[in-house]
């Protein structure tokens, strides 16, 4: 099988960990760790092909720029993560697609855009504003939430089609 490497970036604190382990093996914690790096593999059937997905959750500390910008260019697809609580992620969420877009340098990379946390009702950040911001980056978008199970496998498939459409 075909073997495609996610990329889990954004803002620290905004559920990248909890997207990949809740779409890995079904669970989510309340606690916080925000040290962890690493890294998965899953095998996925999307769209009658099976491929192996291999998801590296990095810690985006940004004293390891230079890691985050080897990883950007190992990956095949991004997913980018901001939390719908707290605005200044997604401008972060922005600066990382822009950050992915110059490391690359082709026109079209497989990113999508997740706007985490969507069971909070204490929001910053509207649907609209995140669909725009796709828009602007070029990505796929879904509002999810890891704590509930919201539209978690949806991301990673999109992640693949995306990968499939270039
Ligand atoms: P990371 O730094 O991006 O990896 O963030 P984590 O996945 O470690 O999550 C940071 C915090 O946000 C933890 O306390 C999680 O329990 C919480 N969290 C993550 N995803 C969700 C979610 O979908 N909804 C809610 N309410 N909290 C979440
Ligand atoms: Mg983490």
């Amino acid at each position: 099988h075909p073997e495609y490497k996610v990329v889990m970036l954004g803002s620290g604190g905004v559920g990248k960990s909890m997207l990949t382990t809740k779409y890995m093996n079904g669970t989510f914690s309340d606690e916080y760790d925000p040290t962890i790096e690493d890294s998965y593999r899953k095998k996925c059937t999307v769209d009658d092909d099976t491929c192996v997905l291999e998801i590296l959750d990095t810690a985006g500390q940004e004293e390891y720029a230079a890691m985050r910008d080897y990883h950007i260019r190992s990956g095949d697809c991004f997913v980018v993560v901001y939390s719908v609580a707290d605005a200044q992620t997604l401008y972060e969420a922005e600066v990382i697609a822009k950050k992915i877009y110059a490391i690359k340098d082709v026109e079209r990379v497989p990113i999508v855009l997740v706007g985490n946390k969507c069971d909070l009702a204490e929001r910053e950040v509207t649907t609209r504003e995140g669909t725009e911001m796709a828009r602007r980056i070029h990505s796929g978008f879904y509002e999810a939430s890891a704590r509930d199970n919201i539209r978690v496998v949806d991301v990673f498939t999109q992640c693949v089609r995306r990968i499939k459409r270039l």
